[in-house]
């Protein structure tokens, strides 16, 4: 399936809820879920579907835009939590929550998980001390996730983390911001994953 190319914020009001796709924007009364929390489209105001499958995967698309995978990618995800022990749609999340370009948003090291997607892809980053530029690299318990001496100065990666503190650090993370460092300090447990998003309808769907 091709990749989304158009504005986000359709995203977010196609699915009724705020994404958390663009940053600082979606902070602020501009966010269009604020001015028209209805779908788009010339029909975004009338009946809307409410079929087991449509809901099952209007919690998939959330959960893909959220993370920004397109649909190759997420099912890569999700078979790789089915093959895990435990509850699928926990692995799922969990798996989404340690890849790379999600940490460093959490960080606060990108103002969006796109953001920090982009600055992962670059360069900007040293994994346990090596530079890496793979976005979907899962990260585990340990490791040490720093901005490049090169990269410190980015006003996007300043910007970012002068705004980290209204949306705050998850506990399985550590932040020093004095050493533009990140520290993984466990694997994130299911109620530290705050997601407007039934986990388990994804697995009904993908389970059909
Ligand atoms: Fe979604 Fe952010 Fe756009 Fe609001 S501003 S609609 S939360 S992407």
């Amino acid at each position: 399936m091709a990749k989304y190319r158009g504005p986000v914020c359709r995203l977010c009001r196609r699915e009724g809820e705020k994404l958390f796709l663009k940053g600082t924007r979606c902070m602020t009364e501009k966010c269009a879920i604020e001015r028209r929390s209805y779908p788009p489209g010339q029909h975004g105001q009338g009946r809307q579907r409410t079929s087991d499958y449509s809901l099952q995967l209007r919690e998939k698309q959330k959960l893909r835009w959220i993370y920004g995978l397109q649909e190759c990618q997420f099912r890569g995800v999700f078979e790789r939590a089915e093959r895990q022990t435990g509850v699928t749609g926990d692995a799922l999340l969990r798996l989404l929550e340690c890849r790379l370009d999600n940490v460093t948003y959490r960080l606060g090291f990108g103002a969006s998980r796109k953001q920090a997607r982009q600055l992962v892809s670059h360069g900007h980053f040293k994994l346990n001390g090596k530079k890496i530029t793979v976005a979907g690299a899962l990260v585990k318990p340990g490791d040490v996730i720093e901005i490049r001496e090169r990269s410190r100065d980015l006003v996007a990666i300043l910007a970012a983390l002068e705004s980290v503190d209204s949306r705050g650090i998850p506990d399985w993370l550590e932040l020093d911001r004095g050493a533009f460092k990140g520290i993984v300090r466990a694997l994130p447990a299911k109620d530290q994953i705050t997601l407007p998003v039934n986990e388990q309808m994804v697995v009904e769907l993908y389970s059909r």
